[in-house]
This record gives structure tokens, sequence and C-alpha cells, in this order.
């Protein structure tokens, strides 16, 4: 299947079996905003805990965390976010379009470089093999006037970039007529510094309000409460802070369902050590994040690491873990090491001592962070993407059947068994509903008596429930149901003593933690 279907087909799927709407569909939506539906919501929990459990139960020196998400505005400022945190925006009043003014005139430039390659194609199959490029470019009128034209325009541009001159971009796309790539219009609005988070106001006009901001990563929250931990947690170095929450990013270009979001969520540890074993403790976290991922089963070709070429002015070493989604490699999670830079700006900016006593070394420091951060959202859309299954089935007449599968890891479905009345009479809906409770304590059950058998079991693959259990005139005689596998449609008959031992061998996240 062509990719661009298959991702069609999965957004469409998530939203017509409960995982994701719109934000406020009923009025047209939000941009890049997405509510978790009734499925969705658990999957992203189960996720959630694996990654919880994985970082604060299974390390004692990882603790975990819960900070607001307003902070004190000078957070940011020592943070970097903002003054670096931009990007140049502007508007089109006709087509009410937003662009980025640099990617406007970038995209500008690549038109005329176009047309200077076209001019070089197309003499090179006139001359053949006798054909000279430079000579070309050097003398062809048309080629000549383009690369002016090209060179004139950089030079302005990157003064303009430099300097930070944003009525000289303005004035670069009307002297240049860049025009609208949506509806050709010249109607632009001035070209404005666009900082990436959100802000809002604490406190009411009249008490002198505050200009406060919804965080752009969770990161900050840690950083400015490691002191508060380490001291009431007697914490020794090397330890980490784990923490899950939201985070929001107006961003510009906003596209691919919940992989670039405006309200997202990260999960984010970071790893307090002692300078000079950061790279020790970077290398470490590598090899531990990417067994995580691998511990899923979703593929191991599915994964690789990227190296970051040009490093962020706070880091010695960086990687992303990329993720095969249907759109191609792409980033998922990031690994870090971020130096002292955050401690250290938190202790300019406060005028407070962030340090570490190292009572073996005999001094005090500010420690060096290693830093795991990943996307909740882009996770969720990782186990959707390599879930989705479309399936032909042979019947036993000979004839097929298709079904749509998710083969979620069994830990992370939404809906762990589904109870199932063969018909709605005869006692089987109350043997049922008492099985039912039986197994609710332990596992995220649900009831379902309508339709034929068949149907109901298409629907719970489609939400990808590892076990259907089926109760049928037999239960009622000698106490077995049949229990039927999601992944090989296989169908047992077990005693019902037996399903909770069954079912547990699957969707435990002990079996997986242990692969850790
Ligand atoms: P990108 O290059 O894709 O914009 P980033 O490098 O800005 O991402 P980080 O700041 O390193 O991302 O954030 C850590 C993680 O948070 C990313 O690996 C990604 O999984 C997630 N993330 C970042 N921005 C978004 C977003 N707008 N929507 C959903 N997830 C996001």
């Amino acid at each position: 299947m062509a990719s661009e279907d298959l991702f069609k087909k999965i957004t469409a799927h998530a939203k017509e079996y409960g995982f994701i709407f719109p934000s406020s569909e009923i009025y047209d939506g939000l941009g890049a905003v997405y509510d978790y539906a009734q499925n969705g919501v658990e999957l992203k929990n189960n996720i959630k805990n694996y990654w919880w459990d994985a970082m604060v139960k299974m390390n004692e020196e990882i603790v975990g965390l819960d900070s607001a998400i307003f902070m004190h505005p000078t957070v940011w400022k020592a943070s970097g976010h903002l003054s670096a945190f931009n990007d140049p925006l502007i508007d089109n009043k006709d087509s009410k379009k937003r662009y980025r003014a640099d990617v406007l005139i970038e995209d500008f430039r690549a038109k005329i470089e176009a047309k200077i390659d076209k001019e070089i194609t197309k003499a090179k199959k006139r001359f053949g093999d006798s054909f000279d490029e430079e000579q070309f470019r050097a003398t062809n009128q048309r080629v000549l006037a383009n690369q002016k034209k090209i060179d004139e325009l950089n030079k302005r541009f990157v003064a303009a970039l430099e300097s930070n001159d944003l009525e000289e971009l303005k004035q670069i796309i009307l002297d240049y007529d860049i025009t609208d790539p949506v509806s050709g219009s010249r109607n632009w609005t001035d070209v404005r510094q666009f900082n990436l988070m959100f802000e809002t106001k604490l406190g009411s006009v009249s008490e002198g309000a505050n200009s406060i901001y919804l965080r752009p990563e969770t990161a900050q929250g840690i950083f400015v409460n490691y002191l508060n931990v380490q001291k009431t947690g007697r914490m020794k170095l090397p330890f980490g802070i784990a923490q899950i929450g939201k985070a929001f990013r107006n961003e510009i270009v906003a596209r691919q369902f919940i992989f670039r979001m405006r309200e997202f969520e990260q999960m984010e540890m970071q790893f307090f050590v002692k300078p000079g074993e950061e790279m020790k403790w970077y290398e470490h976290w590598k090899e531990t994040r990417i067994k995580w991922h691998k511990a899923l089963g979703l593929g191991d070709e599915k994964y690789r690491f990227h190296d970051h070429d040009k490093l962020a002015h706070y880091a010695n070493a960086a990687a992303d873990i990329e993720f095969q989604f249907p759109f191609g490699f792409k980033e998922l999670e990031g690994i870090h090491s971020r130096t002292d830079f955050d401690l250290s700006s938190h202790e300019k900016e406060s005028g407070k001592k962030i340090r570490y006593y190292d009572n073996e070394a005999g001094e005090s420091y500010v420690p060096y962070v290693v830093e795991t951060s990943i996307g909740l959202d882009r996770m969720f859309l990782a186990v959707l993407s390599a879930a989705y299954s479309e399936e032909t089935i042979k019947k036993d007449d000979g004839s097929t059947d298709s079904r749509v599968v998710l083969r979620i890891p069994p830990q992370l479905a939404p809906v762990k068994a589904a109870v199932l009345p063969l018909v709605r009479k005869d006692g089987l809906p109350e043997k049922a509903r008492e099985i039912m409770n039986s197994l609710k304590f332990d596992f995220n059950c649900q009831y379902d008596e309508k339709d034929s058998i068949g149907k109901r079991y298409r629907r719970h693959d489609a939400i990808g429930t590892p076990f259907c259990l089926t109760i049928d005139h037999q239960t009622l005689e000698d106490n077995t149901v049949t229990l039927r596998y999601r992944d090989s449609m296989k169908q047992d008959r077990v005693p019902v003593d037996r399903l909770s031992e069954i079912i547990d061998g699957l969707v435990n996240f002990k079996n997986l933690l242990k692969k850790l």
C-alpha cells in the first residue's frame, strides 16, 4: 500500500474506532489539536505506564515529579526560550494563510535556481558532449540575469536575518513580488518575530497582570526542582528525575496528524551526573532507550539512531531515535547531553546556588545532565501505525474474507478481553456478566452482546483486543468458554478458572520490563 494511503487509513481508523478525534469537532476542529477518545486514552495511559515503570519503578536512582505547566517567566529567559525559540512570521490578508517569511524567500530563491537548472538541462541536450557548463553559466544571458537576481537577493536576505531586520524581510518579499503559494495574492501583513511559546496572563489586568507562558518543554520543571528533590530525597549522583506532562508549542505549520501538535505530551527524564562522566551516561541512556522501544516488538528495523549534525549551543552530544512512520523515518525521541547549561543559567538568573556537594571529592559543583525526551503522542502514532494491518482470511468453506486488525502489543492494548455471550438469552448474559465481574479488577474488559459473534470479533480486532471470550450453552454446563486469540484467530476451550492466568500471561507489564 502506498505510504500516503496507509497514513490516511490509519488516521481514519483512529477516528472511526474511538482513538482520536479532532478537538472541538462540532466547530470544525482546531488546528493541530486533538482529543484522545475512549480507546485512545487507554492506549495512551498504557504507554505512559510502560515508560514510567521502566524509569521510576525499575531504577532506584530515578524518582518522579509532576511540576506545574505555569512557571515563573524568568525560567524561559534562563533556558533561552524567550530569545531563541522564534520564527519570522507573515500572514497573507487574502488567503488568511500564515507562513514563515524566511521559508517564503527560500522557496522563491529555489524557484530561480530551478530556472537556471532548466536552461542548463536544455543546453546539455542541445550541445551533447561538447557542452561546457561553466562557460554556459558565464555567458548565457538568461542564466546570468537569474544568477544576478539570486546573488542580490542572498546579500539582502542574509543581512536581514543576521540583523534581525523584519522590515527588510518584508521589503524583500515585496520587491521580488513573492506571492502566496495558495492564492497568488501579494496582500501581505508586516513580518513579526514569532515566538513558539504561548503567552497568557496571570492575575486580572487591574491587579497588574504578569505575562507568563505555557511551557514548551517539561524539562525546565525538572531543572528548577533539582535541588528540592536532591535534598528532600537525599539523592546521590548519579540520579534522575522523570516527568510526564503537557507541553505547548505554537507551531507555524503543524500537520501530519498527531506527529506535530500544538498541545502535546512529553515523557522526559533528566539524569544528573558528575561532570566528566556525561559521555558514559549518554551512551548508557542511548542503549537503554532503544531497548525499551525494541522490547515492544514493533520491528527492530523500524528504529534507527540519527546523530545531530549541528549541536545546540548547550549540548556536547545529541542523537535522535527515529522511527519509520508511514511518511518515513522521523524523530521519535531525543537523547541529549546538555552539560551544565540549564542548571548554571538558573543559578545565574535566580542568584541561588544550585550545586551538588560531593562527599568523596570534598567539593561542590553544578552537575551535568543527560536527558531522554520522548513525545507521548508520537509514541502513540508509532504504535498505531506499526499495529495497523489489513488481512485476507481464508474461511473453512474456501471463500475469503478480510479484516483490519490492530496488532498492538498486548500490554498496551486498550481493552484486554472482550466478554461475549453467544446469544442474548438462556442465562448466557448473566453468566457473561459474572465472568466480567471477576476479571474486571485486574483487566480492562468490555462486555458486548450486540450483533453476530463474527461481527463482534471484527470490532475487537479493529481496536486490538488480544482476547475474545465467548460464553455459550456449554459454559453453563462445564464452566468453560471459547477463548479466541486476536493475532492467530485460534480458538481454545478453556475453564473459566484459568482465564485470569492466561490473560495475565500476555498482558502483564512484567514480561516487557524483564526484557530491559
Ligand atoms: P522536531 O524537530 O520534530 O520539531 P524537536 O527537536 O523540536 O522536534 P524536542 O524539543 O527535542 O523536539 O522535543 C522532544 C520530543 O518531543 C520530540 O522527540 C518529539 O517526540 C516531541 N515533540 C516535539 N515537538 C512536538 C510537537 N509539536 N508535537 C508532538 N510531539 C512533539
